[in-house]
């Protein structure tokens, strides 16, 4: 009995040495009192959920946006993974600073890399089993979104280094220099242009996003491999209100 429970500490120990706990548990989620509809009324904090008029996701029209002739964005990603954790909500790969995006003539730092399943934004009326969220900041604290979304069809080699290191709920393990965000990257970048906001609580506006119109692939087994791990956890569409769609 003694010696089952030093084995059993023993354990703990060497879980503890890999895989931290990152954070509590989110008070909002994606079901039942968690869910989206009820985010504003869960904190204070939230009211933008519901009182924003720029929120995010949209359904992007193609034929309501406007011909800008956007200069391509200037992707600079390197393999500076850091660390990935399952936060509940999402899978997200953390980065170490030095990958960055140029657009529009701003320079933004690639925080971080998450995944929503369905895909949230939606393309001519069209939602993909699957999206990546590369969370870019400024200087300023701007924040940029370079959405990419996911078909399905053959394995991602990208997504399988990632999906094999998912660690339990509300813990974060070692990733380092193992990814570059560009694995997950189609070679044609063309994008739509809007603002909106971030999809999860507190749903801050200002927040610039590129949702390339391109999508890369991810196997039934990738895509039922993240619903098990997290389950669904996209927000609804929200209205495009005033909002100009650039293209
Ligand atoms: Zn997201």
């Amino acid at each position: 009995m003694y010696k089952r429970k030093i084995m059993k500490i023993l354990f703990a120990v060497s879980c503890a040495m890999t895989a931290q706990q990152s954070n509590a548990e989110e008070n909002w989620g994606y079901q039942g009192e968690k869910a989206a509809k009820h985010w504003a009324d869960l904190d204070p904090a939230f009211t933008t959920c519901k009182t924003g008029v720029n929120q995010s996701p949209i359904d992007i029209r193609n034929s309501k946006a406007i011909n800008a002739n956007l200069i391509p964005i200037n992707i600079q990603y390197h393999q500076n993974s850091k660390s990935i954790e399952n936060k509940g909500t999402t899978v997200q790969v953390n980065f170490e600073p030095g990958s960055q995006i140029t657009a529009e003539g701003k320079t933004f730092q690639l925080l971080q890399v998450h995944f929503h399943h369905p895909s949230e934004n939606y393309i001519d009326g069209q939602e993909y089993p699957l999206s990546g969220h590369f969370v870019h900041q400024n200087e300023n604290g701007e924040l940029a979104v370079l959405n990419v979304m996911f078909e399905e069809g053959p394995e991602n080699p990208a997504l399988a280094k990632i999906w094999k290191k998912i660690p339990k709920k509300n813990h974060k393990v070692d990733f380092t220099n193992v990814f570059s965000g560009t694995e997950l990257l189609p070679k044609t970048k063309m994008y739509y242009r809007f603002n909106g906001s971030l999809t999860t609580p507190p749903c801050s506006e200002g927040v610039r996003w590129y949702v390339l119109k391109t999508p890369v692939v991810a196997s039934k087994a990738q895509i039922d491999q993240f619903e098990k791990a997290i389950g669904v956890n996209h927000r609804p569409l929200q209205f495009v209100n005033a909002r100009t769609i650039l293209k």
